[in-house]
C-alpha cells in the first residue's frame, strides 16, 4: 500500500526565521516510528534553503510552490523547474487554484509546467478543481477531467508515476468549507477513472490523490476515511506546527 503525502503549502507567509521555525517544529513534532506517511513543506521561494538545511536528515520532503515552463530565459521574477530540482526540491505544487484564478493560468500553462518538472526529475503535484459557479452548474466532472486531460497531454505513460494529483474544489480553499466525503469520493473516482483509461489500470490505482480545501485537525481523519484519498494538501493549516502536525499524525498508517 503507498503512504498517504501530507503536504503543507505555506503560500507567500513567512520570514526566514519564521519558516526556519515553523520547519524545526514540525520536524520535531513527527512521530517517525512504525509509521507509513510521506510529508512535504512548501515554503515560499526565499525560505526554500534554510528550510532545507532544517530537514535534513528528516522524513520530511522539500517542495516548491510553483515553477516556470522553461529551463532558464528572460522571463522576470520567475523561477524554473531546473533551479528549483537545483534547490533541493523533489516536489512542485502545478496548478494551484490560486494560480489558475488570481493569476491567470491556462490548462496549456500548467501542462508546459507538469512537463518542466518532469524533465527536470521533480515530482508534479498537478492541483485540480471546479470553481462554485462551476459546481452549481453541474460541471464538476468535466472541469476536472478537461484540467488533467489537458496537464497530462503528450505525456508518456510512465510519466505519472512522478505525479501527485490533489482534488482542490476552489470554493473550499481558504474559505473554512470543506466538500464533503461523498462529493470527494465521486470526484477522487472520476480522476481514478480518467488516469486508468489514460494511463492503464496498474498506474491509475497506484497514483496517490490527494484532497485539498480546508482541511483541519477536526475534518482530516474524515477525509482521508474518504473512498480514493490518497492524502492531503493542507493551506492555513499548515502555518502552524501544531495542527499541521495533528493532521499529519492522524494520516499516518501503522507500519
Ligand atoms: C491550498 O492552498 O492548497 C489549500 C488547500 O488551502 P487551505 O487548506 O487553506 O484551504
Amino acid at each position: 500500500m503507498i503512504p498517504p503525502l501530507v503536504v503543507g503549502n505555506w503560500k507567500m507567509h513567512g520570514t526566514q526565521s519564521q519558516c526556519r521555525d515553523l520547519a524545526r517544529r514540525v520536524a520535531r513534532g513527527l512521530k517517525r516510528k512504525g509509521r507509513q506517511i510521506d510529508v512535504a513543506l512548501a515554503p515560499p521561494n526565499t525560505a526554500l534553503e534554510i528550510v532545507k538545511k532544517v530537514i535534513e536528515g528528516s522524513q520530511i520532503r522539500l517542495a516548491a510552490q510553483d515553477a516556470h515552463w522553461e529551463d532558464q530565459g528572460a522571463f522576470t521574477g520567475e523561477v524554473s523547474a531546473m533551479m528549483l530540482k537545483d534547490s533541493g526540491c523533489e516536489f512542485v505544487i502545478l496548478g494551484h487554484s490560486e494560480r489558475r484564478h488570481i493569476l491567470n493560468e491556462s490548462d496549456l500553462v500548467v501542462a508546459k509546467k507538469v512537463q518542466a518538472a518532469l524533465r527536470n526529475g521533480l515530482r508534479a503535484i498537478l492541483c485540480v478543481g471546479e470553481t462554485l459557479a462551476e459546481r452549481q452548474a453541474g460541471r464538476t466532472q468535466s472541469v476536472v477531467t478537461r484540467q488533467l486531460r489537458i496537464a497530462l497531454k503528450g505525456l508518456g505513460k510512465s510519466a505519472i508515476d512522478n505525479v501527485e494529483f490533489a482534488y482542490e474544489p476552489v470554493w473550499a480553499i481558504g474559505t473554512g468549507l470543506n466538500a464533503t466525503s461523498e462529493q470527494i469520493a465521486r470526484v477522487h473516482g472520476r480522476i481514478r477513472q480518467f488516469l486508468k483509461a489514460s494511463f492503464g489500470n496498474r498506474k491509475g490505482n497506484a497514483a496517490r490523490i490527494l484532497y485539498g480545501g480546508s482541511v483541519k485537525p477536526e475534518n482530516a481523519a474524515e477525509i482521508l476515511r474518504t473512498p480514493g484519498v490518497n492524502g492531503l494538501l493542507v493551506g492555513g493549516a499548515s502555518l502552524r506546527a501544531e495542527t499541521f502536525l495533528a493532521i499529519v499524525n492522524c494520516s499516518a498508517l501503522p507500519g
